[in-house]
């Protein structure tokens, strides 16, 4: 018998096992069991997060012979034919490869025959933001005028991308990043059916590292298992290259105390060892941001994705620096990644940056007195993107739905939203203008990922693409140089 991946066989099989989105399912239930269906909905949401089960449960409970309380049966010919592929009446469409006009005219060709088996004919397109404009054109005039035995069920990760004539046709179900208890409940229950341990901590740090999606937490765990029948948290650290991370603390520890030679000393042994610099270099980062979040963040450990004993080290390592110490190892370390990537001599490149690091550790006990300095010229970083600037002029406007952007941001990215909690925002042509006493702020939004992150949440809420900024008082004079202002900030609470 072949090995079944977790992930397919243990695909939810009705709405009540779907983990994590009950605003969805309980409404998709109440829906089907009263029979007021729509023809066409729109499943949106982070991946991995329920919605292509959900499409496919929705498009077998409209069919099922002997539906139950909205729940399809899963006995009947229906359902069974639905689950192998054999009825033809619910079709699949991956709009990343089918995405042209034509794809979008034969399918409206195709509506106009009854269906063959089922009541109807149900069409769930996939990442439907792939579509180009023809196709949507194309598609809207279906969704105008479907025939009765049509449903559309259109999913998609980047809501923002579809046009708003289509998402006015639509009933729309927004899934969230599932609850690391909820994946961890999940997880040990399919454990528990599978008959193979899994610890309770191993459970949950494999639900924090698949970061709110169900098929990236089985696929670890499909990992994880190969080689034991007692999956552990450290099992799964070491199996998801978790391990030796006790050079990091090291590293850290040597940068910390300014010691150089401990420095490139585990350099030395890990260059020996064929460890790729710029992977170090990332990871060291990361543990960097692990140790901020730990000082700035009031309740940390969801935000770190580490076994209990990590932790417990995180807290230890942390009590000895300040947020300005690690916001300006990370300044220099992204300085460094830029220069590793084009670097010839990456070993040298990386030794460099730690030997900056170690200069830089006195920071510590001198920022509050000691005048910051700007950074010297060789720490330019061309490929770190540029903090966002303030624009001039114009008025400002209150942005009330930033309370919105804060709450979808809670789910969507946890850091940040603990980053942001307290904030306030203002608009002021075309720019967003973030007012945030966190001193991590600045050194977060600079980083594209984030700022990206902020800004969908923004296209979400409001419809409108707008550029961000950093919020100061109107007549105040512009900071002669911010990183010497963010050390300050971060000093004052480091403190
Ligand atoms: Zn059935």
């Amino acid at each position: 018998m072949s090995y079944q991946v977790l992930y397919r066989k243990w695909r939810s099989r009705t709405f009540g096992e779907i983990s994590g989105q009950p605003h969805v399912t309980t409404t998709l239930r109440h829906a089907l069991a009263s029979g007021r269906l729509g023809h066409a909905y729109l499943f949106t949401g982070p991946r991995g997060t329920g919605k292509t089960s959900c499409a496919r449960l929705l498009a077998k409970a409209v069919n099922c012979r002997e539906p139950r309380d909205g729940e399809p049966c899963n006995v009947c010919a229906l359902c069974r034919g639905i689950d192998s592929g054999a009825v033809m009446d619910v079709i699949e469409i991956d709009a990343a490869s089918n995405n042209g006009v034509d794809n979008i005219r034969d399918l409206r060709e195709e509506t106009s025959f009854l269906p063959a088996q089922g009541k109807f004919r149900v069409y769930i397109i996939d990442e439907v933001h792939m579509l180009s404009a023809g196709a949507f054109n194309a598609l809207l005039k279906t969704l105008e005028e479907p025939p009765e035995y049509v449903i559309f069920i259109l999913a998609t990760t980047e809501v923002h991308k579809l046009p708003a004539t289509v998402l006015s046709r639509c009933q729309r179900f927004d899934f969230h990043r599932i609850s690391a208890e909820d994946i961890a409940a999940r997880l040990r229950f399919i454990a528990e059916q599978e008959q193979f341990t899994l610890e309770a901590e191993a459970a949950l740090l494999l639900a924090r590292i698949a970061d709110g999606a169900m098929r990236d937490a089985l696929s670890l765990l499909d990992r994880c298992r190969v080689e034991t029948d007692t999956v552990t948290a450290a099992h799964v650290a070491r199996c998801i290259g978790m391990a030796d991370r006790h050079y990091l603390f090291a590293l850290t520890d040597a940068c910390l105390s300014g010691d150089i030679p401990a420095a490139l000393a585990l350099v030395q042994t890990l260059y020996q060892d064929a460890c790729d610099m710029e992977r170090l270099c990332e990871d060291l980062l990361f543990h960097l941001r692990n140790l901020l979040v730990l000082l700035v963040v009031k309740s940390p450990r969801e935000l770190v994705v580490c076994t209990e004993e990590d932790f417990t080290l995180y807290k230890t390592q942390a009590g000895k620096s300040s947020a300005a110490q690690l916001l300006g190892f990370m300044e220099r370390l992204e300085a460094a990644a830029g220069s590793l990537r084009r670097s010839s001599d990456k070993r040298m490149e990386m030794e460099i940056a730690l030997i900056r690091l170690c200069a830089a550790a006195e920071i510590k006990d001198g920022a509050r007195e000691a005048k910051p300095q700007a950074p010297p010229k060789e720490d330019a970083k061309p490929s770190a993107p540029k903090p966002p600037a303030q624009t001039t002029g114009g008025v400002l406007h209150a942005f009330p739905q930033w309370e919105s952007v804060l709450t979808a941001l809670q789910t969507a990215n946890p850091p940040l939203a603990g980053i942001l909690a307290g904030s306030s925002a203002v608009t002021r042509d075309g720019f967003v203008l973030i007012k945030s006493e966190n001193p991590a702020f600045p050194m977060f939004i600079k980083q594209s990922a984030q700022a990206n992150s902020l800004k969908d949440a923004i296209a979400n809420a409001t419809g409108q693409s707008l550029r961000l900024g950093i919020f100061r008082p109107e007549n105040e004079a512009p900071p002669k140089d911010p990183l010497a202002q963010l050390a300050e900030k971060a000093a004052e609470l480091g403190n």
